[in-house]
């Protein structure tokens, strides 16, 4: 993996990201995020708890299945549920 990116929240500079980090939580929640190697500004990617990884896991295994109404409802789903995790972990209130 080699994304270009800007670190736009901190010193500006260009970089790669080469690979995701990630960071265990409080209640199963993991953080994944990356880091400039620059000024090491941390950027979060998203969260997932274990609920999200157990729909993740889910919906991989549908393989091709997971293009059908009943698969893209549960990647719905589990959209729906890494939004209002991330809410969550940033909102700094349970
Ligand atoms: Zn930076």
């Amino acid at each position: 993996m080699s994304i270009p990116t800007i670190c736009n929240a901190g010193c500006n500079k260009q970089f790669t990201i080469e690979k995701f980090e990630i960071e265990q939580m409080n209640d199963g929640v993991e953080q994944t995020y990356f880091e400039c190697p620059h000024c090491k500004n941390r950027y979060v990617a998203f969260y997932t708890d274990p609920e999200i990884r157990k729909l993740q896991v889910n919906i991989r295994n549908m393989g091709k299945s997971s293009q059908t109404a009943k698969g893209v409802k549960l990647i719905e789903k589990n959209k729906r549920l890494m939004n209002d995790l991330r809410k969550k972990m940033e909102g700094g209130q349970p």
